[in-house]
């Protein structure tokens, strides 16, 4: 292109009022010298990368805050089927907290947790318990919780990056109740709380710890609401008198 024919072009540009046609950067070619990193005010991870939160939760934590960092949460691929995210129900001051594995389709579109066969029963099994035993409370008294927040595609069992990532948020809602003792319903529960790989037979109708909070394992509803189970319902009422006792007593 000869030198008028290019103050043409440019006089035909400015015309339109456009400044710039082209300016390549002085350093076009070289990558950049630094790699972009998260800074420590950057509270949102990248949208589909996985990752864990810190294991220290902030000092000055709450539910609402909890829920807040949660957000539209994509942290791991559970967010891909879900409706609702389900965070949790009940007394937020309780001193007792259940924690069951994650939803499952009736509470994935409620949002709410255990309101499904298995949350009825569970209910039975607290307000009948309670009742029996002369402990004057009832679901609402309790906080009701579980490992993952949202719906494991065809109900199947958290893998352990879910639950490494979302127990972080399960372990901060219990940091900030500080119940007196939580009631791990099934196995998801105990090993996340336990992180041990026991089965519920074996860790059941005995104290344990989380954080030096007393954990009783007892079997999950949905394994009781099966009629072989029958002999596991009497164990699991066993397990729950001994927590409403040592909570409420
Ligand atoms: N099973 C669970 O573990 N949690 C629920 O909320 C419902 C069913």
């Amino acid at each position: 292109m000869t030198k008028d024919q290019l103050r043409q072009r440019l006089e035909f540009y400015q015309d339109l009022g456009i400044k710039t046609i082209y300016r390549r950067p002085a350093t076009s070619h070289q990558p950049p010298t630094t790699v972009p990193v998260p800074t420590a005010t950057s509270h949102q991870p990248p949208a589909t990368v996985p990752m864990t939160l810190p294991t220290l939760e902030p000092s000055q934590d709450s539910l609402l805050t909890i829920l807040t960092d949660i957000g539209d949460c994509k942290r791991c691929g559970l967010h891909q089927g879900r409706n609702k995210i389900v965070f949790g129900s009940g007394n937020e001051q309780s001193r007792l907290v259940f924690v069951g594995e994650g939803p499952g389709a009736d509470e994935d579109a409620q949002g709410l947790p255990f309101v499904g066969r298995a949350g009825q029963l569970l209910t039975q099994m607290i307000e009948g318990t309670a009742s029996k035993e002369g402990i004057p409370i009832q679901r609402p008294d309790v906080y009701i919780c579980n490992v993952v927040k949202c719906r494991p595609p065809e109900n199947r069992t958290p893998q352990p990056d879910e639950m490494e990532i979302c127990g972080q948020f399960l372990y901060r809602q219990l940091q900030s109740i500080k119940p007196k003792a939580i009631c791990a319903l099934g196995s998801t529960a105990a090993k996340a709380l336990l992180g041990t790989k026991d089965g519920v037979m074996r860790l059941r109708g005995k104290w344990h710890n989380w954080r030096d909070i007393p954990v009783m394992v007892t079997y999950h509803p949905s394994y009781l609401l099966r009629p072989y189970n029958q002999n596991a319902k009497k164990e699991a009422w066993e397990d729950l008198k001994k927590v409403l006792h040592y909570v409420y007593d």
